[in-house]
C-alpha cells in the first residue's frame, strides 16, 4: 500500500487537524521503520522541486494526473485582486513567491489580474501585466505551479482582449510545465451554454494555437459554483481542460460539495482556485470538511488570499511586510487556518 493510499484511507471523514497528526505521525512511523526510506524521502524534497517531480499536469477523465499518470492534488495560495491602489498589488513580489514556497510550503500560488475594475488591466495594461509575470517567473524559479487567473466577473465583454492576453502569455510560458490559465474567474448567473462556453472554446483556441498542452481552467455559473451545468455540456474538442468551483465556508457547505460530487461523477475535473474560510477564526469545521473532500477526490486548492486588507479572508494582518518573512503574529486567524492546511498537505 503506497503512503498515498494509506493517507487516503485514514482521511476519510476525519477533520483536517487529525489529518494533520495522522499524516506527521505516519511519516515518524516511516522513519523509525526504515531510516533509508527516510533520508531518500527527506532528500528528494530537499533537491527536487515539485514541478521537477510531477512535471505537466494532465487532465484524465475527473482526476488530474502527474507526469507519472498518478492523480494527484495541490495546496497553495491566491493573490489578491491585482489592480493598483487595491493594497494586494502591493504583495505581487518574487520574495512573497519564495517565502509562500520555503515557510508555507505551498506548491502553487495564483496570479488574480484584476480586469475590468479601476486600476485593473483594462485601465493600466503594462503595470498588471507586470504583476503577473513578476509572480509566473518567480513561481518558475522556485518550482512551483502558478495559475495565470483572468479575475473577471464579465470576460464575455472582452473576448478580443482577453484572448490577446492569453496569446501573449502562452508565447512566454507555454513550454513551462509550472503554468496553468485560468480564463474565467467568476461568471455571473449567465449562460454556461450560450455565453461562458463559447467564450471559453475562443479562448482556448487561441491558447491551443500556440501552447497544445497545458492545463486551462474553465469558470462556471454563479461564481464558479454551477459546476453541474459545465458537467451537463462539457466542452469538447480539446484536451487537458478542468472546471472551476469556488467556495467560502460561510456560504458553501454539504450542499455544494454534493453538487461537486454529482459532477465528479459525471465525468468533469474540478480545481478550486480560490475557497476562504469562516475568517476571524481559527476552527472551521467546515473547512475541515471541504479539506478531506478535496484530499478524497484529488482536487487542488489555493486559499484566497495574499492580502492585509481588513477583511475575514486577508491572510496578513494590516501592515505586514510586503516582502514576506512574516512572523506568526503578521497572520489573521485565517492566515493561520490556512497556512496549517497548506504545511501539512501531502507534498
Ligand atoms: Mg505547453
Amino acid at each position: 500500500m503506497s503512503k498515498w493510499e494509506v493517507i487516503h484511507m485514514k482521511i476519510a471523514g476525519t477533520p483536517i487537524f487529525s489529518f494533520t497528526f495522522i499524516f506527521i505521525s505516519f511519516i515518524s512511523i516511516n522513519c523509525d521503520k526504515n531510516n533509508r526510506m527516510s533520508d531518500n524521502f527527506s532528500t528528494e524534497l530537499k533537491d527536487t522541486t515539485v514541478v521537477q517531480i510531477h512535471g505537466l499536469l494532465q487532465q484524465n477523465g475527473n482526476k488530474i494526473l502527474d507526469k507519472n499518470n498518478e492523480p494527484i492534488c495541490f495546496a497553495g495560495n491566491s493573490f489578491f485582486w491585482s489592480n493598483d491602489d487595491w493594497g494586494g498589488e502591493r504583495y505581487y513580489k518574487a520574495e512573497v513567491v519564495s517565502w509562500l514556497k520555503n515557510d508555507w510550503k505551498t506548491t502553487i500560488v495564483r496570479a488574480a489580474m484584476g480586469v475590468e475594475d479601476p486600476g485593473g488591466y483594462l485601465d493600466n495594461k503594462t503595470a498588471n501585466k507586470d504583476r503577473v509575470t513578476t509572480i509566473v517567473d518567480a513561481a518558475i524559479d522556485e518550482g512551483i505551479y502558478v495559475i495565470i487567473d483572468w479575475h473577471s466577473h464579465h470576460a464575455e465583454d472582452n473576448t478580443n482582449e482577453a484572448a490577446l492576453f492569453f496569446q501573449e502569455m502562452a508565447n512566454l510560458y507555454g513550454e513551462y510545465d509550472n503554468v496553468i490559465y485560468e480564463i474565467y474567474n467568476e461568471p455571473l448567473d449567465i449562460s454556461w451554454s450560450n455565453t461562458i462556453k463559447p467564450y471559453a472554446i475562443s479562448i482556448i483556441a487561441t491558447i491551443r494555437s500556440i501552447d497544445p498542452d497545458n492545463l486551462i481552467i474553465v469558470g462556471t455559473p454563479e461564481w464558479s459554483q454551477r459546476v453541474d451545468l459545465a458537467a451537463a455540456d462539457p466542452i469538447t474538442g480539446y484536451s487537458n481542460i478542468a472546471y472551476t468551483l469556488h467556495f467560502y465556508t460561510v456560504h458553501h457547505q454539504q450542499w455544494l460539495r454534493d453538487r461537486a460530487s454529482e459532477a465528479l461523477n459525471d465525468g468533469i475535473p474540478i480545481f478550486i482556485t480560490e475557497w476562504g474560510s469562516i475568517g476571524y477564526s481559527l476552527i472551521d469545521p467546515e473547512a475541515d470538511k471541504w479539506m478531506a473532500w478535496c484530499f478524497e477526490n484529488k482536487i487542488s486548492h489555493c486559499n484566497w488570499a495574499v492580502n492585509d486588507k481588513n477583511e475575514e479572508w486577508s491572510i496578513l494582518v494590516p501592515g505586514a511586510s510586503t516582502s514576506g518573512n512574516w512572523s506568526e503574529d503578521d497572520l489573521t486567524k485565517a492566515g493561520k487556518l490556512a497556512k496549517n492546511i497548506i504545511v501539512n498537505w501531502p507534498k
